[in-house]
């Protein structure tokens, strides 16, 4: 394996058609793939792909904003593309996620986390806040009953989640996934060991070339979050796990290195986060 796509969503029904050649095209390319469920249907799904291909894994949880039923147009950080996405209003039913936890090839708990963007108006914010951050500290003491990382969404929520993180620490920490804060916060987070997942986001713009430089490329991993936010030059494609690559591409020309030390050593940082034996990939 050359890079892996530490945070995908190869289990959404964007690819409901074809999800075994999109996870086929990215292991011939050298890049493994870790699933992501955001409730618990498709928590179930990354683990089924997982079984069916070597360096494929699975991580599982429940998305904040499925916590609610809600029809929301999702707007990713480019401001370009819209998604319409119902959310279901889903209980963490603790037990049944502790049951599919234990499968050898979950990874982490997630995605888990704090979402405070799509909030509406006539919302009570705090109680949908203290809701979320209910369930956030189950998923904490799940990942730590099982002994598993957690892989953290957070939107507009990076004071809180430190806070929480400090107060009820994940023994073996995590990845706070498609990181788009500074770097003054992003060192908050490696300070308590978490690393940093960047994905596409850092193609569209220059402004995540402080961040990239301030911190170290063992804090970083990569990602795609596809379906979502492919990066540049395929934006306005469905975003593919191979695509990775490109969110290397660009952390190399920001530091001026060879992409192959990019490639070697945020791999080796997400092998480590997710304790994936290194005999284990192929
Ligand atoms: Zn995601």
């Amino acid at each position: 394996m050359k890079y892996i796509d530490t945070h995908a969503h190869v289990n959404f029904n964007a690819y409901k058609e074809d999800a075994d050649e999109v996870i086929k095209r990215s292991l011939e390319k050298g890049v493994g793939v870790v699933n992501v469920g955001s409730q618990y249907s498709t928590s179930v799904r990354a683990v089924e792909m997982a079984h069916r291909f070597e360096n494929v894994w699975a991580v599982i949880g429940i998305h904040p904003l499925h916590l609610r039923k809600q029809n929301l147009s999702y707007q990713d950080s480019s401001e370009l593309e819209a998604t319409e996405i119902k959310t279901s209003g889903e209980e963490f039913d603790y037990k049944k996620y502790l049951e599919l936890a234990k499968d050898e090839k979950v990874v982490a708990i997630g995605e888990v986390g704090l979402d405070y963007h799509h909030f509406e108006e006539g919302d009570d914010v705090e109680k949908l806040k203290q809701q979320q951050q209910e369930v956030l500290l189950k998923a904490i003491q799940l990942a730590n009953e099982i002994n598993k990382p957690i892989m953290l969404h957070c939107w507009d929520a990076y004071p809180d989640l430190l806070e929480i993180l400090k107060k009820y620490p994940v023994e073996k920490k995590g990845i706070v996934h498609s990181f788009v804060g500074g770097y003054k916060t992003a060192k908050k987070f490696i300070e308590l060991g978490y690393k940093i997942g960047l994905n596409g986001v850092i193609t569209y713009t220059d402004d995540f070339s402080r961040l990239i430089k301030e911190i170290s490329l063992e804090d970083i991993v990569l990602e795609t979050d596809c379906p979502y936010l492919t990066p540049v030059p395929h934006k306005g494609e469905r975003n593919e796990p191979y695509m990775v690559e490109l969110v290397a591409k660009k952390i190399s020309e920001v530091l001026e290195i060879d992409i192959e030390d990019v490639k070697k050593i945020t791999s080796g940082n997400a092998i480590r986060v997710f304790g994936i034996k290194k005999e284990s990939l192929l």
